[in-house]
């Protein structure tokens, strides 16, 4: 398999004036520019002193530049390391420690914080990119040539390192080779059928996996075209929805198009594909959004380490509460926690994964990745089954499990429950320290109106559903759940939160 960028490149139209990205502003990036802004980055990389296998590590706002500098490293060899927005001075300064990048980009506004940390940290070069062509990076590659040589690659070489978002514990960067995400995007392109006709609608973030490999590898290795917002607005995602057959989105994205009263069937009919990720989608809002738009919302499964490894199909029955079968090539197993036994269908255990879509191995911690591998398959970490047809339901993450008076509980099991009472219009179970039965299970609590706060009504109305043992022993009612920029709930946070404060209703 040759370098990413020359498989994705074979995928381009013949006609390079084709848009591959618009932008609000009018802004259109062609195929021609992918090529001519990818080649001119990759120059100036090397000018900079990029060499292959050095990281560039990127922390700027979302833009069409920042794709163009992730093409440019596949390019020139160089390892693209993408870093969330919201992480903080002291998060920046343990990845720079970590990852040793040979170039730091950030935004413009950020230079006064970041050049000192890079100094401090041993991180040769900072440059900064902002929106819109700002930024030296870009104005120091105007200059540089248009075309360059792609290098290249074999298959276990990196591409990118992508630091896992930390929801249960410290970052890890999961080193993902130009192999793994070939392999995905391939796949995936073919199981959800897109074409040069299609315009996706992106609206993710682009230092995660799902807006950038996933969103974006897709859309030019197919000759597609991308709407890019720089965000989730629902008012900019209603206007470019008319100009769209697909959207990739987490499930926030989707509760908050169900409040918007212009999100009609009408608006949709033409879509051909609403994907979600990332979070599970409750199958409350599953069926809410097929009554009102008439599309089954297409719900797969993926991770930082991973890429994707299983999806609902395109043509067969999407089911609402799983996240579909397998990939092509991708094995799942589901094993005993403690002692690693494969268990039959249908019974809960972790979910391991195998496939040409696993990930090299943690960054620097040989150790902690043979310690997450069992006979060649990635242990998740997720909790899941596999039904009699072959469908995955993941029931939540091993650390997040519930061990109360000796019983095992599933969180999203509770949680699935909680979300379908009238009152209720999202919920986060955990578990907190509790004196008689090691953790009690705590139900936090979005009602459907401001104001609720009737714990007692939210548990006599589950007393029909969930065994005594499952029963919240206390109910919290916020405004919001704590998510991070996925749309991920945070239980550490609320953990945290609440951890000391247990008392039983
Ligand atoms: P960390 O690994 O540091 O704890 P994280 O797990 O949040 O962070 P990601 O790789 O961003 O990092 O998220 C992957 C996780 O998201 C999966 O392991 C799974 O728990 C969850 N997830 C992804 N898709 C779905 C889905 N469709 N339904 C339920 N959970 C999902």
């Amino acid at each position: 398999m040759p370098n990413l960028y020359d498989s994705l490149r074979a995928g381009f139209p013949a006609d390079r004036s084709k848009p591959f990205a618009s932008e609000l502003d009018g802004a259109v990036t062609t195929y021609a520019d992918v090529e001519a802004r990818s080649a001119r980055l990759a120059n100036r990389l090397g000018e900079l002193g990029v060499r292959p296998g050095d990281r560039v590590a990127v922390q700027t706002p979302k833009s069409v530049d920042m794709l163009m500098l992730y093409l440019a490293c596949l390019r020139a060899g160089a390892v693209f390391l993408p870093l969330n927005t919201a992480y903080t001075a002291g998060e920046l300064d343990y990845f720079m420690r970590d990852a040793s990048p040979a170039l730091f980009v950030c935004a413009p506004d950020a230079v006064g914080t970041i050049a000192p940390l890079a100094k401090a940290a041993g991180v040769a070069r900072v440059e900064t990119m902002g929106v819109g062509g700002a930024g030296t990076l870009i104005e120091g590659a105007r200059g540089c040539a248009e075309d360059f040589a792609t290098l290249a690659m074999e298959d276990d070489d990196l591409a990118a390192i992508l630091y896992t978002s930390g929801t249960t514990g410290r970052s890890k960067g999961a080193m993902l080779s130009h192999g793994n995400l070939a392999s995905n995007c391939f796949n995936l392109c073919d199981y959800w059928h897109f074409t040069a006709d299609d315009v996706l609608l992106h609206a993710l973030p682009i230092f995660h996996t799902h807006g950038l490999f996933v969103a974006t590898n897709i859309v030019l290795s197919s000759g597609a075209q991308m709407i890019f917002l720089p965000a989730f607005d629902a008012a900019q995602v209603l206007a470019a929805l008319p100009r769209a057959t697909a959207m990739m989105g987490v499930p926030t994205f989707y509760i908050r198009l169900l409040k918007e009263p212009a999100f009609t069937r009408d608006l949709v009919a033409h879509m051909r594909l609403f994907i979600s990720g990332s979070a599970p989608l409750s199958a409350d809002i599953h069926r809410e959004f097929s009554q009102l738009t008439g599309h089954a919302i297409l719900e797969r499964y993926g991770m930082t380490e991973t890429n994707m490894n299983t999806s609902n199909p395109y043509d067969g029955d999407r089911i609402a509460g799983t996240v579909g079968h397998p990939l092509p090539g991708v094995s799942i197993r589901i094993a005993d926690p403690e002692t690693g036994r494969v268990l039959p269908q249908g019974e809960i255990g972790v979910i391991e994964i195998q496939g040409p879509n696993v990930f090299k191995g943690y960054w620097r911690m040989p150790e902690k990745t043979a310690e997450e591998f069992r006979d060649g398959y990635f242990i998740s970490g997720d909790l899941g089954l596999i039904d009699a047809r072959g469908y995955v339901s993941i029931v939540g993450r091993a650390k997040d499990l519930i061990i109360s008076g000796g019983y095992n509980i599933y969180p999203a099991e509770v949680e699935t429950a909680i979300d379908e009472l009238p009152q209720v219009r999202e919920s986060a179970v955990i578990g907190v320290p509790h004196p008689d039965m090691g953790e009690g299970v705590v139900a936090v609590v979005v009602p459907m109106e401001p104001g609720f706060a009737d714990g007692a009504a939210i548990t006599a109305a589950l007393a029909d559903r969930l065994a005594r043992f499952k029963m919240p022993r206390r109910v919290v009612f916020v405004h919001e759940l704590p998510k991070n920029g996925m749309g991920k709930v945070q239980k550490t946070v609320l953990r945290e939160q609440l951890g000391d404060s247990f008392k039983p209703v």
